[in-house]
C-alpha cells in the first residue's frame, strides 16, 4: 500500500485538498515536496516524516520560502 492522496491544508487559504505523496510502503525517513494548491493555487511545502510507510508527522508550511 502506498500513501497517494494524503489530505492536507493549505498554508495560505486554509482549504483541504489532497496531494499525492507518493510515497513506498517500506519507506522511512524525511521527504519534502512542494504542492500548489487546488483553491489559491500558493504553493505549499509538505514536510513528512515516514516510518515503515506510515506518517508519523506532516507539517505544511510556505513553499515559497
Ligand atoms: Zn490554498
Amino acid at each position: 500500500m502506498t500513501l497517494n492522496y494524503q489530505p492536507i491544508t493549505c498554508h495560505f487559504c486554509f482549504e483541504t485538498f489532497e496531494v499525492d505523496l507518493g510515497i513506498e510502503a517500506q519507506f522511512c525517513g524525511h521527504n519534502v515536496e512542494i504542492f500548489d494548491c487546488e483553491i489559491c493555487c500558493n504553493p505549499n511545502k509538505v514536510d513528512t516524516e515516514i516510518d515503515e510507510g506510515e506518517i508519523i508527522s506532516l507539517v505544511v508550511s510556505d513553499g515559497n520560502e
